[in-house]
């Protein structure tokens, strides 16, 4: 046992006790900020950490500037996807190259300012295994954006059995524990913040302020964000499925007394309901059916993508270790 860990450190110099992990796409004008804000707040907690950063199919000049920091600073690794697979598959890798006993997820655009870290790293210290930032405030968001986000996560808190904690990104720390857990878990449609609260361990949680993005535009539009709460809602709950039986029996109940109603009118004063109201209402079931079919159709898209098993990313290249492979 002994030998075999002087032969992991010999290759690699130290090992860490803090991984950083941060996704990247297209952030070529922040990253060099980033790097020199993340560093600042690992060396005053004066351990041992690397950075993982996961290029996740930038198109920019990001990969050029990771090579530089790279090639700068033994203790940056890069890890590149060979397109881009998205934010929640970004930090997938992250996790799975993290070699720390504590990891740090943060985004790479500096709106989870890195000055934070070293308190998570306290609290992590301190006995917990899960510590996740809370944002106190957000800054330079849209209206829309702060309206739907507070809508979502009070949505996700009623259908979801699995306490997702209120207004948290994919910034906080996880214990080597939590992560392995993480690691394990192979499903495709990754909602990680709700993953890491699935997986129990102490929880904790810090408040902080969310800043402004340093440069650039978020990579989140409507229509991404709508998949990924869909991705969201359908990991975590089946609420919209059971919604069509609810709803199935309260129209089917519906129905039952207005024929009894119709009935009575026809007997008592001899009218017959109208065409144009027979229409509306086929139409109106005919939508409702179609809806829940497309709900269906989500949770089925779904379940054929995990039996597909298709990796969850694809690596094209990782510079760690002073080499290029
Ligand atoms: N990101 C990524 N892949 C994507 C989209 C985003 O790796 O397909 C990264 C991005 O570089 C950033 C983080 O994920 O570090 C969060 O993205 P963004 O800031 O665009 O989201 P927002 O903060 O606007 O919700
Ligand atoms: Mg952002």
């Amino acid at each position: 046992m002994v030998a075999q860990r002087s032969d992991i450190t010999v290759g690699m110099a130290v090992v860490p006790v803090v991984t950083v992990v941060a996704p990247v796409y297209n952030e070529e004008e922040t990253l060099p900020h980033f790097y020199r804000r993340v560093i600042a707040a690992l060396e005053d907690l004066g351990e041992p950490f690397e950075l993982v950063l996961v290029n996740d199919g930038s198109s920019d000049g990001s990969p050029d500037v990771l090579l530089r920091l790279h090639q700068r600073d033994s203790r940056v690794r890069v890890v590149s996807f060979s397109r881009n697979f998205g934010h929640q598959a970004a930090i997938s890798a992250g996790l799975e190259h993290a070699r720390g006993q504590a990891v740090v997820i943060i985004d790479s655009d500096l709106q989870d300012p890195p000055e934070v870290i070293p308190e998570l790293v306290a609290r992590w210290q301190a006995g917990a295994e899960v510590v996740y930032a809370q944002r106190a405030t957000r800054a330079g968001e849209t209206r829309f954006k702060l309206l739907t986000a507070a809508l979502f996560y009070r949505l996700i808190a009623r259908i979801t059995a699995v306490n997702i904690p209120r207004d948290t990104g994919d910034f906080r720390l996880l214990d080597r524990a939590v992560v392995n857990q993480l690691v394990a878990l192979r499903e495709h449609h990754r909602f990680m913040r709700g993953l890491s609260a699935w997986v129990g361990f102490r929880q904790e949680a810090v408040r902080y302020e969310r800043a402004e993005r340093f440069a650039g535009a978020t990579k989140y539009p409507l229509r991404k964000m709508l998949r990924f709460s869909l991705d969201a809602i359908t990991g975590f709950s089946y609420a919209p499925l059971q919604l069509a039986s609810t709803l199935g029996f309260a129209l089917a109940g519906i129905s039952l007394l207005a024929i009894v109603v119709a009935a009575l009118l026809r007997l008592t004063t001899g009218a017959i309901v109208g065409q144009a109201s027979t229409l509306i209402m086929v139409l109106l079931l005919g939508g409702i059916q179609l809806i829940f079919l497309g709900i269906i159709g989500e949770y089925l898209g779904r379940i054929y993508d995990e039996v597909r098993g298709r990796p969850l990313f694809i690596v094209r290249e990782v510079l760690e270790d002073g080499e290029r492979r």
